[in-house]
């Protein structure tokens, strides 16, 4: 169970269009991540493998972008405390949310 409805759907979002919490797994331990998609992650994926100017889209266009969080962007539960609570969950999502990933440092 996570801290609220908002973080589910936060998460359930990930790698879709909208904002997302993402699960990170890095070398430090979890951490968590505020993402913004214009586009899904597979569609991202697949706009990579073509040149910009085959698309309509202005070359400033950001398609997706990660922000380091610490606490629920509603309600401000500690995330890392969070994830101490059901540690099995929060592997499961670094996994399977770890090709949406922005590179960012740890
Ligand atoms: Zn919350």
């Amino acid at each position: 169970m996570l801290c609220c409805h908002l973080l589910t759907n936060l998460i359930d979002n990930a790698g879709q269009r909208g904002l997302a919490v993402l699960v990170c797994k890095t070398d430090a331990g979890l951490r968590f991540a505020l993402q913004m998609r214009a586009v899904t992650a597979d569609n991202e994926n697949t706009m990579k493998k073509f040149p910009k100017s085959s698309f309509s889209l202005p070359e400033n266009v950001t398609l997706s972008e990660s922000l380091r969080i610490r606490h629920c962007p509603s309600c401000g539960t500690r995330l890392d405390e969070l994830a101490t609570k059901d540690p099995s969950l929060f592997a499961r999502l670094a996994d399977e949310q770890r090709l949406y990933q922005n590179n960012w440092e740890t």
